[in-house]
């Protein structure tokens, strides 16, 4: 649905992010199920315009990155975020009525807070997402630090949503470069509008954005045991294994499989595989445990399954033959890459009830991810 103003993105994408040190821009950066920039324009794909900004000589690149999005624009930026911002506005259909600049490497933003910052604007000329302090702060003055009341400062983020006549008027008559765009509007005259941000819409800045988990994050462990019983097919991850005995249950007691999707379930807080399919209801008596993760992955439809890492506990036969084969079989069913899943097996040295032969485990955790 489109908004009822003209609409435009202006996706700021062309600072170097050297603090982030990956030695490419930290747009290009992988999220897992898509780059930085392409979660940032997914965000305003509702506006009639969006407008990437790319550092020179990135265009390819960006254009490659972002090939699934068809009418597009894209401007060069310039040699400051003042000046980029001006190339973007240069670049808008003069009927545009309302301009939001974001920054690239925000791709947490949500559609809440751009439409606010949208509504702000329509009613007030701006709409500039702003967070209240939860730090104590301190300003360096001539006589020392002088302490600042917390209530009365914001960091500022974006977001930030203008009326594109006044915003091309603002950068018109301020010249210099800043910070944001709001002090540009700010020194032109104009009111500036703040609209309550999130601390979730970080902007990606140093390594640790890019590697230590976020929000939306989960991990899960499973655990299975099975005994083991003659006339029954031995059945793991899914491959039929040559054995003279296999394992016994209700369902074709595919060990691994039943750790996998309680790891799942259980990084999901869901309930587990035997609430799920109890082993009293003739439903699944001798089911295909492959047919039951398809059943458990259509219950993760909020998520996105990142990986799995797991092992079998089996004295006898030996399995390493057959765990490419799982690994295929359990990916396929999760739609994930099979290197995306480890896979070991173990013996469990002649000892206890694996170690005698009398039944196999697995363990298995799981990494998912809110989609
Ligand atoms: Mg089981």
């Amino acid at each position: 649905m489109k908004s009822s103003p003209k609409t435009a993105a202006l996706l700021l994408c062309a600072g170097a992010g050297r603090r982030a040190a990956l030695g490419y821009n930290k747009i290009f950066f992988d999220l897992g199920e898509s780059t930085v920039v392409e979660r940032t324009v997914r965000r305003f794909l509702h506006f009639d315009e969006i407008v990437v900004i790319h550092a020179p000589g990135e265009d390819g690149l960006l254009k490659n990155a972002l090939s699934a999005h068809c009418g597009l624009r894209f401007a060069e930026g310039g040699a400051s975020r003042s000046q980029s911002v001006r190339n973007g506005l240069a670049a808008l259909p003069a009927d545009t009525e309302i301009v939001a600049v974001h920054d690239g490497a925000r791709p947490f933003v949500t559609r809440a807070l751009i439409d606010a910052c949208v509504a702000s604007a329509r009613e007030t000329g701006s709409g500039v997402a702003a967070l209240p302090s939860v730090n104590a702060l301190k300003m360096r003055s001539k006589d020392g630090l002088v302490s600042l009341p917390r209530d009365t400062v914001y960091t500022i983020q974006t977001p930030q949503a203008f009326s594109y006549a006044k915003l091309l008027d603002a950068y018109a008559r301020v010249s210099g470069d800043f910070a944001d765009d709001s002090e540009v509007f700010e020194r032109a005259g104009y009111p500036v509008t703040l609209v309550e941000g999130s601390p979730e819409n970080r902007k990606l800045t140093d390594g640790a954005d890019f590697f230590s988990p976020g929000p939306g994050f989960k991990t899960g462990f499973g655990f299975d045991v099975h005994r083991l019983e003659g006339g029954r097919r031995l059945i793991l991850g899914g491959v039929e294994i040559p054995f003279d005995r296999g394992l016994l249950g209700h369902s074709d007691a595919d060990v691994l499989t039943h750790a996998v999707m309680d790891a799942l379930l259980s990084a999901a807080g869901l309930p587990d595989i035997g609430s799920l399919f109890p082993n009293t209801d003739p439903a699944y008596k001798n089911a295909d445990s492959l047919k039951l993760l398809g059943r458990v992955t259509e219950k993760l439809t909020d998520y996105r399954v990142l990986g799995l890492s797991a092992a079998i506990l089996a004295q006898r036969p030996k399995l390493a033959p057959y765990l490419p084969l799982m690994r295929e079989k359990l990916a396929a069913v999760l739609t994930i890459d099979p290197m995306d899943i480890g896979l070991s097996a173990t013996t469990a040295e002649t000892l206890g009830l694996v170690g005698g032969g009398r039944g196999m485990a697995a363990f298995c955790t799981a990494l998912i991810r809110r989609l």
